[in-house]
């Protein structure tokens, strides 16, 4: 059967203008996404969060205000009204892309008052430790959502669906405070001892009432918005647990299966592996340990291991678990988790993300788009290129030549569903070269041209399949049938 491969789109970065026009900008775009090659969207939270308009999405405040309510200064969100967000959805959904929604639940900021707490400090290198006695704190925990006046739900929150925050108003301390009687949930990340506390005042999943309400929320959101599925974020930090209960609960509530996946940034593809053998009601994660490779090897600069860029990735060990990325919002320059691919590099990661049998890659926006904010030019060229190559021309059997420390490559066969497919990768970290691949049959006793314009040579493949590919230094070529039919 013919089928188009799937290619998901990660639709913000970080450093956007904060216009309020990012919902009406993807709905005038949604037909276009299709004919690029892309058949899903990442769309950046909806929720109003505690910068208002300044605030990228992941500092929540209320998850019921989807840019409807007067709250933190400002009705609309950093990318607009809930009206613009829905029409936004329905307009993808009609040009036949799938609408992922980011979901927000570890952590709220932005309280709208502060309570006196009890708690103690804990060691930030292992939470689990104690080193403080007891003592009240000012903690900004009750949130009242005053400006929704109750509407779709009445629930509050203070202290008691916490538990623990960062912050101590009485003494100005920065440090982790975990709230009297509360503890953090075992079934989380055991990075610095317990990886529940990430940032704000930390959701408590243990508590009945906060996850009864979540539970509750998660039907509205879905009755409200019909996405067809989810990003979840910070999932190492949630009780994983929770999750699991979560998408069973919506998923038969709705007789529907929600596409879902998950951030777990760790660079431990155990870590990755055992929360997916445990949340099956999670289809993929992220292949973080793929984006530390592809980081590695950029800042190698040519002293890196091609022969091993997948190895004990998640795309190695549970290909149909891989969500493959490049680069991220929380990956750009300036933020946190801050591991941005030298540019060298990009066009070979994103070969080896978009024309492989295996994984579904996500493009990201500060990449196809390029960052003002930091000078990063846009790749838009040449990911349209790839983009097409990956929707009409990358099928079939693959081959693998990863058999050189430096110069690589891999064929694949093409077949039957998709006229003039196959495509034949080579790519090197050092010394550009040529590589002797088979691609079968298909583009047998043809002339293949490097589509990326990088080597301007042909190259002729004999009668069983036979040709010898060229890259240069430090680059990728993508070789596919001259005068194709797709004028690529
Ligand atoms: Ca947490």
């Amino acid at each position: 059967m013919k089928e188009i491969n799937h290619t998901m789109m990660q639709y913000f970065e970080w450093y956007l203008p904060n216009d309020c026009n990012l919902w009406n900008v993807v709905a005038q775009k949604a037909s276009r996404f299709n004919k690029m090659g892309i058949t899903s969207i990442w769309l950046p939270p909806a929720q109003k969060s505690a910068a208002g308009i300044n605030d990228t999405g992941y500092g929540c405040y209320d998850l019921y205000d989807l840019g409807e309510f007067y709250q933190k200064g400002t009705v609309r969100t950093k990318y607009g009204t809930k009206e613009e967000y829905l029409n936004a959805i329905r307009s993808l959904q009609n040009a036949g892309i799938k609408v992922l929604a980011d979901i927000v639940l570890n952590h709220r900021l932005g309280a709208d008052e502060k309570q006196d707490v009890i708690a103690c400090r804990v060691d930030s290198e292992n939470r689990l430790r104690s080193i403080s006695d007891y003592k009240t704190i000012s903690a900004w925990t009750k949130y009242n959502f005053d400006g929704r006046n109750n509407k779709y739900s009445s629930f509050k929150m203070n202290w008691s669906h916490f538990n623990a925050i960062d912050y101590d108003c009485n003494t100005n301390e920065n440090d982790i405070f975990r709230f009297y009687g509360k503890h953090f949930s075992l079934d989380v990340d055991q990075e610095k001892g317990n990886f529940d506390y990430l940032m704000g005042a930390d959701v408590d999943f243990n508590n009945l009432d906060t996850v009864d309400e979540l539970n509750f929320w998660g039907k509205w959101f879905y009755d409200t918005t019909h996405v067809d599925g989810f990003r979840l974020d910070a999932v190492k930090h949630i009780r994983s647990s929770f999750y699991k209960r979560w998408l069973h609960d919506l998923n038969q509530e709705f007789n529907t299966h929600l596409y879902t996946v998950g951030e777990y940034f760790s660079y431990n593809i155990d870590s990755l592996i055992n929360y997916l053998e445990y949340n099956t009601e999670v289809d993929t994660l992220f292949d973080v340990p793929l984006h530390g490779h592809f980081m590695e090897a950029s800042r190698k600069a040519g002293d890196y291991d091609m022969r091993y860029i997948l190895e004990d990735t998640l795309v190695d060990r549970r290909p149909s678990k891989a969500v493959t990325f490049v680069d991220n919002h929380d990956t750009e320059p300036g933020q946190i988790l801050e591991s941005w691919i030298d540019s060298w590099f990009k066009p070979l990661a994103y070969a080896l993300i978009m024309l492989r049998d295996k994984g579904i890659p996500c493009i990201f926006y500060g990449d196809y788009y390029g960052v003002p904010q930091y000078n990063i030019p846009p790749m838009k060229d040449f990911l349209d290129i790839l983009l097409l190559t990956r929707k009409y021309l990358a099928y079939g059997k693959q081959h693998d030549y990863f058999d050189d420390p430096n110069l690589i490559g891999w064929t694949r066969e093409g077949d039957y569903y998709h006229q003039d497919s196959g495509v034949a990768v080579v790519l090197s970290d050092g010394e550009g070269g040529g590589k002797q691949m088979n691609i079968g049959k298909n583009l047998a006793d043809t002339v293949l041209y490097d589509c990326t314009g990088n080597v301007k040579e042909t190259v002729y493949v004999d009668k069983n399949g036979n040709g010898i590919f060229y890259c240069n230094g430090g680059s990728v070529s993508v070789w596919i049938k001259k005068d194709n039919m797709y004028n690529l």
